[in-house]
């Protein structure tokens, strides 16, 4: 029994190397400490407004600070924090930190990537209301970014959150668009104010011309309810211009900014909108 031996703290590290299911259960103590320890820190990845080429939001996107575990992505990072429980005080923490945020930002809007588990809390919406009051930050700077099985689980039940979220102005989109459930039908029970499209969907995005044409059908899908449309994963110029000329609204990929620190974040920001809007005024001029 590892526990009684004095070689413990040996055995434990060998199974780290080992095993996933020790990994896991190491991940958790680390998770159990981490939110007193700084171990997290949010980085910040620019959302642009296609039309103007101006930031228009940042999406808050979880890291880890701790170096033993510096492989582990942020996806299983949550999936180990929704199976133990973990993912209640992790949420808190991502969204008093990006609302504290919000006030370098400008007014700029920051968006909060929301689990199932919290999102399912019976008291999720008025745990958001009490951090927006707490932190003193307008509703509408608030995003919250769900995905389809949130909705579909318990569809009177997230309709009804969300209703209350929107009509004090938090926004809600709807994350990973098209990745998971096949029917559409859903959506009619819900007033969301927009799609972010996965970016599995931009993978054969100019070479293809199905694979074009399903991502228009797709931004003229949702502007038809009255939402809003990110393409996530935008990977190269190209791409941009191809989807801006799509229509699409709003791009988020590595090639117009990668998530990063709050400070990077702000002086990337002040440089692209001075930029862009250089840009406009040598329009106006040839104009
Ligand atoms: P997501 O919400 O769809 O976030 C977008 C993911 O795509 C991020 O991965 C981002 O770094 C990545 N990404 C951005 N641009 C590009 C690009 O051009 N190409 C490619 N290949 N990837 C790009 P990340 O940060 O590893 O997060 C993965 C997922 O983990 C997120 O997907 C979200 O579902 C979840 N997540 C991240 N932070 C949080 C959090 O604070 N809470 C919760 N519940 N989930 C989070
Ligand atoms: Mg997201
Ligand atoms: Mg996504
Ligand atoms: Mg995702």
């Amino acid at each position: 029994d590892a526990k009684g031996s004095p070689r413990g703290g040996c055995r434990i590290y060998d199974d780290v190397l080992s095993g996933k299911q020790t990994r896991e259960g190491v991940i958790r103590v680390e998770l159990g400490n981490a939110l007193a320890d700084g171990a997290f820190e949010l980085h910040y990845q620019p959302v642009i407004d296609a039309r103007t080429g101006r930031v228009s939001s940042a999406e808050a996107l979880l890291r880890p600070n701790f170096a033993a575990l510096g492989d582990t992505t942020t996806q299983s990072l949550i999936a180990i924090a929704e199976a133990s429980g973990q993912i209640m005080p992790l949420t808190e923490w991502t969204l008093d930190t990006a609302l504290r945020a919000t006030r370098e930002l400008d007014g700029m809007p920051v968006a909060v990537n929301i689990s199932p588990v919290y999102f399912r809390h019976p008291d999720f919406v008025h745990r958001i209301f009490d951090k927006l009051l707490a932190a003193r930050v307008r509703p509408e700077l608030l995003t919250v970014e769900v995905t389809e099985g949130v909705l579909i689980a318990d569809i009177a039940s997230a309709r009804h959150s969300i209703s209350r979220l929107r009509e004090i102005g938090v926004r809600v989109f709807l994350d990973d668009f098209g990745t998971g459930y096949s029917s559409l039908s859903y959506l009619q029970h819900f007033d969301l104010d927009g799609l972010k499209l996965d970016k599995s969907f931009l993978k054969d995005v100019g070479d293809r011309r199905k694979a074009t044409q399903i991502i228009r059908s797709i931004i003229d899908f949702g502007h038809s309810l009255d939402m809003r449309v990110v393409v996530e994963g935008v990977e190269s110029d190209w791409q941009a211009r191809l989807l801006q000329l799509l229509g699409c609204d709003l791009l988020q990929g590595y090639e117009l900014g990668v998530p990063m620190p709050l400070k990077d974040f702000v002086a990337f920001t002040e440089r692209v909108n001075a930029q862009a809007a250089l840009a406009e005024a040598a329009a106006v001029h040839v104009g």
